[in-house]
């Protein structure tokens, strides 16, 4: 008789895996807020409200009495307005 001792290979112990240091994990969860974007403002064309005769310039809108120099009052069908204070006056017929 004979007899054959299986050596059963035991199974061996997977090692524990080394617990890696989770990464990030400390990082706050970032907060994404949409900011509109300003749209640019339109490029006012100043020099359009000018006009050169000869070497002087002569304003074609009337300026803001309130602004003063440089503001010019928007025309308008019935009303001259100041786009900077809102200062309107009304165009009398
Ligand atoms: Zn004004």
């Amino acid at each position: 008789m004979s007899n054959n001792p299986k050596n059963a290979p035991a199974p061996a112990p997977a090692p524990a895996p080394a617990a890696a240091p989770a990464e990030g994990e400390a990082a706050a969860p970032k907060v994404k807020k949409e900011r509109k974007e300003k749209k640019p403002k339109a490029n006012v064309q100043v020099w359009k409200l000018y006009k050169l005769e000869g070497e002087a310039a002569t304003r074609l809108r009337k300026e803001c009495p309130r602004c003063g120099k440089g503001y010019f009052m928007a025309e308008h069908k019935d009303r001259l307005s100041c786009g900077h204070c809102g200062f309107t006056t009304f165009k009398n017929k």
